[in-house]
């Protein structure tokens, strides 16, 4: 399976990022190897000393499928979840710098938490959803999914005209303005509307 990040999805994320507004999606990969579930001991990479947390929506791919059309495309997905797309901000700087690809900052082990939680979409209006990330109890991030500059029908659509998206494949749907550094100890807490998804401890 892959992971499908897309990047740039929220205006405020841009501008913290000093980075130009996205005319079309923007998207890289990670793969199976980057996942990390609630039950593992998460530690702090040795080869970064700038750890950021990025908190975004996450949905998973149901059926195969290319060239999807957009009007087609929330029949791909059933349930949402949400994960942090972890990032070595350091090393990722170096990449931008250089023009280099960026999978060395993001594509590592354990680079993709994600909640063991899915809700039904039936159970929950995507268009008004709200999420939010805590870092030892502070809010960090808070955003609603209406502020998503592409849509993640629009996003299935554009991705699937080059990559088949295939049963399992995640879409981590990119992350709203707040992103930051995370220490040894800290505890990342995630909600949907409120609802716990996730916590996890960096040790
Ligand atoms: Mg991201």
């Amino acid at each position: 399976m892959k992971i499908i990040c897309i990047g740039r999805n929220y205006l405020d994320h841009a501008k913290e990022m000093n980075a130009p507004v996205p005319k079309k999606p923007m998207y890289f990969l990670k793969s199976d190897i980057c996942i990390h579930r609630e039950s593992q001991k998460f530690y702090y990479p040795e080869f970064t000393k700038n750890l950021h947390y990025e908190c975004e929506l996450v949905v998973k791919i149901i059926r195969l499928g290319k060239y999807i059309d957009k009007k087609f495309a929330h029949k791909y997905y059933s349930h949402i979840s949400l994960g942090l797309d972890l990032t070595a901000r350091d090393i990722q700087k170096v990449c931008k710098e250089n023009g280099h690809p960026w999978e060395i900052a993001k594509s590592f082990d354990k680079s993709a938490p994600i909640s063991d939680t899915w809700i039904s979409l039936d159970k929950i209006d995507l268009k008004n959803l709200s999420f939010e990330l805590f870092q030892n109890d502070t809010l960090k991030q808070s955003a609603k999914t209406k502020e998503m500059i592409f849509s993640i029908d629009e996003i299935i659509s554009y991705v699937s005209q080059f990559m088949t998206l295939k049963i399992g494949d995640l879409i981590f749907t990119g992350t709203p303005s707040g992103v930051g550094p995370v220490e040894i100890g800290d505890v990342l807490v995630g909600k949907i509307n409120g609802s716990k998804m996730f916590e996890f401890k960096i040790h």
